[in-house]
């Protein structure tokens, strides 16, 4: 009764226990920011002993919150330093602070933990999160793999910056997102909870910068036999043709990590994208790296936006060929879209497609490369040239939506671009010429 009369006057609620994604509606919290996050964990023998302390804001009075996290033990749990009740519900840490958060507060959360890690699988991408490797481990969570490894806001739609010091047994090293100083890895621009990257193991490392002067830090499994230096001229290339192209670049450094792990994938994990030791071809770190505007910088406001992600990043590969002496992006478009209505990518409704087609590689990578080239022709090259870089200014560090890509696309051409996006993006079947 008195703690129910106190959270009353001070109009202190429950924060929900998702921002509502329209596919992972339990992914991410409500009633908070996070601002930072500083993970600090010592690994050894595949498992880690820790504690990651969360400095957030509370958006309205908070009685109780929620955050992400799935298996590991939990042996202290603080917030502003004092001991706070919880429990656990499958991936909702229930945190109930001894004193309740008023509306605009800062606090901290410190959770203290330990255990082996293990990753989760998704039925639109297979493993994500914590995957023990060789020598090691890396943490590749999209989209909702951060969780395996620490207590998170699991949301693109509050990004933080991370601090990382990771203890490792003597012979190893770690490389993650931002840049090292001293016994830390810290990231100084926001990024989205499902980016954060820790990759523990023997490396081969090479750190520079690249022709235009941007730090670059790559790190090759010393048990492939990958060039460091052909990695390091070629994510330098990359990044420079981004600039180019798409703006400029959004972090302070670049670079790429290959480990020696065969994952299906690779993913653009800010700062350093990963890759698996049989998928780090040009053109696949040219989608990571494009990746660094489209999805790490504007990152979708809502799972279902993916395409605006993958569309991008595979429209780049594209582009680069194209403006490589190689095949031209219309020469592609012609091809693909002459393909019959039978084609799956025709099947999907790019704009939304639905949980098990996020990832789909005809419907979402391909036809959201063929949707932006078919807004290419819409609004002609110079328009479509300066709408690139327009719109990784106008959302830069934030969440967007396919609305605003029209919106901003129609502004920038004053066109009605409404046939083009509902036939390319939302609607299943082949577009009509
Ligand atoms: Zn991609």
């Amino acid at each position: 009764m008195k703690t129910l009369a106190v959270a009353l006057l001070l109009g202190l609620t429950p924060g929900a226990p998702g921002v509502g994604d329209s596919y992972y509606p339990q992914l991410g919290n409500g009633g908070y920011d996070v601002g930072h996050y500083d993970i600090d964990l010592a690994y050894a023998g595949g498992k880690i002993n820790g504690t990651t302390t969360i400095t957030a804001t509370a958006r309205h009075g908070l009685s109780r919150f929620d955050l992400d996290f799935l298996g590991l033990t939990i042996s202290s749990l603080k917030v502003n330093g004092t001991a706070a009740a919880y429990r656990r519900d499958g991936q909702e840490l229930i945190i109930t602070p001894a004193e309740g958060l008023p509306e605009g507060a800062t606090f901290t959360v410190e959770v203290a933990y330990a255990g082996r890690p293990a990753p989760v699988q998704d039925q639109s991408l297979g493993k994500s999160g914590w995957l023990p490797t060789n020598d090691g481990a890396v943490t590749v969570s999209e989209p909702r793999g951060s969780m395996t490894w620490f207590p998170v806001n699991d949301h693109p739609t509050d990004k933080a910056t991370f601090s990382y010091r990771i203890k490792v047994p003597e012979g190893l090293r770690v490389m993650a997102n931002g840049e090292p100083h001293g016994d830390r890895w810290i990231v100084t621009e926001p990024l989205a909870p499902y980016l954060a990257f820790i990759a523990i193991g023997k490396w081969k490392v090479k750190s520079g910068r690249t022709p235009g002067g941007i730090t670059n830090i790559v790190a090759i499994d010393p048990a492939l036999k990958d060039s460091v230096d052909t990695l390091f001229s070629r994510v330098g290339a990359a990044t420079d043709w981004g600039v180019k192209n798409f703006g400029p670049y959004p972090f302070t450094s670049t670079g790429a990590v290959v480990d020696n792990l065969i994952t299906g994938y690779a993913l653009e994990t800010q700062n350093r994208p990963f890759f698996s030791s049989n998928q780090n071809d040009l053109p696949t770190i040219v989608h990571e790296l494009s990746h660094q505007w489209f999805g790490d910088s504007v990152s979708v406001r809502d799972w279902k936006h993916i395409w605006l992600n993958e569309g991008f990043a595979t429209y780049a590969e594209w582009l680069w060929s194209e403006q490589h002496g190689g095949r031209t992006a219309q020469s592609r478009f012609d091809e693909l879209s002459s393909a019959p209505a039978t084609w799956q990518g025709w099947k999907v409704t790019t704009g939304d497609p639905g949980l098990r087609r996020m990832f789909d590689g005809a419907g979402i990578y391909m036809r959201g490369a063929l949707a932006l080239h078919a807004i290419r022709m819409a609004v002609g090259d110079q328009t479509f040239f300066r709408l690139l870089p327009a719109w990784t200014a106008e959302h830069r560090y934030g969440n967007a939506t396919t609305a605003d890509l029209r919106a901003l696309a129609e502004r920038l051409s004053g066109k009605d671009l409404g046939r083009v996006f509902d036939q390319w993006l939302f609607t299943p079947r082949k577009p009509r010429a």
